[in-house]
């Protein structure tokens, strides 16, 4: 089992650091917003090496790596 970045959709406030700093460009905003309104990044599965940085880089700590089950 890999690690893989996990979106927690409800703590984004779509500020799009994960967005552009992720090195595999695994992450892109999705159509779908939360309940304040903000758009949030969805997980590309295939591209990410759960390397980190944007679980690093949120100011929010929206993202965290876990194995990669179910990371809806
Ligand atoms: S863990 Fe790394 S590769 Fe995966 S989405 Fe985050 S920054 Fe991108
Ligand atoms: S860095 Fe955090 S708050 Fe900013 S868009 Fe990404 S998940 Fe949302």
């Amino acid at each position: 089992m890999a690690l893989k970045a996990k979106v927690l959709s409800q703590y984004c406030k779509s500020c799009g650091y994960c967005v552009n700093f992720c090195p595999k460009k695994a992450l892109s905003f999705g159509k779908e917003r939360n309940a304040i309104g903000a758009f949030f990044p969805v997980v590309d599965l295939e591209k990410c090496i759960g390397c980190g940085i944007c679980a690093t880089m949120c100011p929010d700590a929206a993202l965290e790596l876990r194995e990669e089950v179910n990371n809806g």
